[in-house]
């Protein structure tokens, strides 16, 4: 069962606004970006992103979810990327996933402390991910919540990191994304995210 773009909608569709006579017929940051609950696995999208660790070689969470739904072959090329830094991102791709590639990035290692170094860490994982994007000439991508799992970081903070590095990056290169999706697996992501993304990206 996988999930195509088109079945994902927009925040502006979940949230069901009224489009004002203004916004009619604008390229609007926010019909660019969707919040979807569940398995990253299953979308069909140009690219996913892995929260992946230093070694590329696969783990647990959503790392493992990803490799294992993508099949050895996936195991194989990121064999040869010889790791990645905390912060990088580097692609391959998707094998037996829906998803033409993966963007593996490395999340910083927070245990719960939101310092200088992990909002700068975290901050790059997203950007580098979406110049990855980019130089593919790829237009839809999924991210989970990187960090937030064995890695520990706050999914508070890293919720605002994540939409607003996303928000300001999308309004540099409006031209060269169609889509980007903020994929939580938690509920209590969901919840955050959810009102988050309101805030966020109500305005252009
Ligand atoms: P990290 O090591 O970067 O913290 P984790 O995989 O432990 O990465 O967690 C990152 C996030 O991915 C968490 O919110 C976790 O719940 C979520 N997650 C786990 N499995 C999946 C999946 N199949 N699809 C999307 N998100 C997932």
């Amino acid at each position: 069962e996988y999930v195509p773009l088109d079945q994902i909608n927009t925040w502006k569709q979940s949230q069901s606004t009224e489009v004002t006579e203004e916004e009619e017929g604008k390229d609007l940051l926010r019909d660019k970006v969707s919040l979807y609950k569940g398995d990253i696995t299953i979308l069909e999208v140009d690219a996913i992103v892995n929260a992946a660790n230093s070694s590329l070689l696969g783990g647990g969470g959503v790392d493992g979810c990803i490799h294992k739904a993508a099949g050895s072959c996936l195991y194989e090329e990121c064999i040869t990327l010889n790791g990645c830094e905390t912060g990088n991102a580097k692609i391959t791709c998707g094998y037996d996933l829906p998803a033409k590639y993966v963007i593996h990035t490395v999340g910083p290692v927070a245990r719960g402390h939101v310092g200088e170094t992990e909002t700068k860490d975290l901050t790059a994982c997203y950007q580098n991910s979406l110049e990855l994007v980019k130089g593919f000439g790829l237009r839809s991508v999924a991210f989970p919540c990187i960090s937030t799992g064995i890695y520990g970081f706050p999914n508070e903070p890293a919720a605002n990191i994540a939409l607003e590095t996303v928000k300001s990056w999308v309004k540099e290169n409006h031209d060269k994304i169609e889509r980007v999706i903020f994929c939580v697996f938690l509920e209590a992501d969901y919840r955050i995210y959810k009102e988050k993304i309101l805030q966020v990206f109500q305005d252009n």
